[in-house]
């Protein structure tokens, strides 16, 4: 997957801007707040349909009725031309596929980008719902029934929490359960089986990474962590049908206190992941530049899972990966992106993040242009 052409019209800081990009590593320089992140953020807002932290209208410049984002793109070797219309008033957005109006459902994974930005790192440190996040989103890149699964998973803790509620207030009779202990189980196990095995696969691919980018200096181990594990035993393996009999008798077992706490006390939607570097838990003990060459041999094993579903390498968005980086670690990625023929967009502050000389191209960016190329 490449791009040759942006073409933004009144998206965020920019009035316009027209780029030809690089089918390697592409470099965005210029000082804070002048418009890096939010070229980035135009494709990221192609691919995925949706802004990833604010409102479509945001992307809007401001006092403008509408943006526009259009692309050039080559998937398979076929080349594509994209635009989406982002009005601010109560039109629809509109997207256009080689000139063929197409539904957001109809277009999301025509064009695969996966971004890296600094609010990655806050993963290892806030709640497990991010980590979760994370598992949900890898599995459903790779396999859409696990997004069903997961839908059918949620939907039944909703139902059985509101029957658990009922019970507790003698409204319905704990009899009840059953039916949804059953279907619950079944749905768990299905997705702590996938689970388990995406976390298999990112034991070796990220660990690869990490290896990679630190110069062999560092092991990234990720366990899976079953929620409340230490109050049953542990399962003796993670094959679908021996997980269904396990979380039923597990579930079974804690109708009485699920009914007191009006909730479902254990399950796949508790669930953590842990990290751990040279068997060190990374939450407690990584530094800095550890914590984002994790984050970012995540991304790459990410984008490697893809390449390995989709046949070809997304395109890699890297928002303000390289400060916090050592030379040699950012020697390393710089490396790997170029070996892999990986098309990389990368913001920075300072060129002297990279070597003198690079293969791709160096755009300065400065108050919502495109000042000059290199
Ligand atoms: P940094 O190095 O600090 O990350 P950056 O170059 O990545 O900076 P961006 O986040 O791309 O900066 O651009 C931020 C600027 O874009 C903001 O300061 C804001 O003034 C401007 N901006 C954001 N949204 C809009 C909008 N809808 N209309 C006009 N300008 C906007
Ligand atoms: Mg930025």
């Amino acid at each position: 997957m490449k791009i040759s052409k942006i073409f933004l019209n009144d998206f965020r800081n920019f009035p316009e801007l027209d780029l030809n990009l690089s089918e390697t590593i592409n470099i965005f320089l210029g000082r804070n707040a002048q418009g890096k992140t939010n070229i980035l953020e135009s494709i990221n807002f192609a691919s995925l349909g949706t802004a990833r932290i604010s409102k479509d209208t945001e992307l809007v410049r401001w006092n403008q009725p509408a943006a526009l984002i259009r692309l050039n793109f080559s998937k398979a070797d076929v080349s594509h031309d994209l635009a989406i219309e982002i009005p601010t008033d109560r039109r629809r957005r509109r997207i256009l596929l080689d000139g063929n109006a197409v539904k957001l459902r109809d277009f999301i994974g025509k064009l695969n980008a996966v971004m890296f930005s600094p609010e990655d790192l806050f993963m290892f440190r806030n709640s497990p719902i991010t980590r979760r996040k994370f598992l949900n989103i890898i599995l459903a890149q790779a396999s859409p029934i696990y997004f069903s699964e997961l839908t059918t998973y949620n939907r039944l803790i909703e139902q059985r929490n509101n029957l658990l509620k009922k019970i507790r207030e003698k409204l319905a009779s704990p009899n009840n359960l059953e039916l949804w202990n059953e279907q619950l189980a079944d749905a768990a196990a299905k997705i702590t089986a996938r689970r388990v095995k995406a976390v298999e696969n990112l034991n070796v691919l990220a660990n690869e990474m990490q290896q990679e980018i630190s110069a062999q200096s560092e092991n990234l181990s990720l366990v899976y962590e079953i929620h409340n594990l230490n109050e049953v035993d542990a399962p003796q393996n993670f094959g679908v049908e021996y997980l269904q009999n396990w979380y039923h008798e597990i579930f079974k077992s804690r109708n009485f206190t699920d009914i007191k706490r009006g909730s479902t006390s254990f399950g796949p939607h508790l669930d953590d992941l842990q990290f751990f570097i040279n068997g060190k838990e990374l939450r407690l003990y990584g530094s800095q530049g550890q914590l984002r060459t994790t984050a970012l041999a995540l991304k790459l094993s990410e984008i490697k899972m893809l390449k390995n579903s989709a046949g070809e390498y997304p395109i890699l968005l890297l928002d303000d990966v390289m400060s916090e980086l050592d030379a040699e670690r950012r020697k390393k990625l710089l490396d790997f992106l170029l070996n892999q023929k990986i098309q990389t967009l990368i913001t920075a502050t300072e060129k002297a993040y990279f070597p003198e000389k690079i293969s791709g191209k160096i755009f300065n960016i400065e108050k919502g242009a495109l000042k000059f190329e290199e």
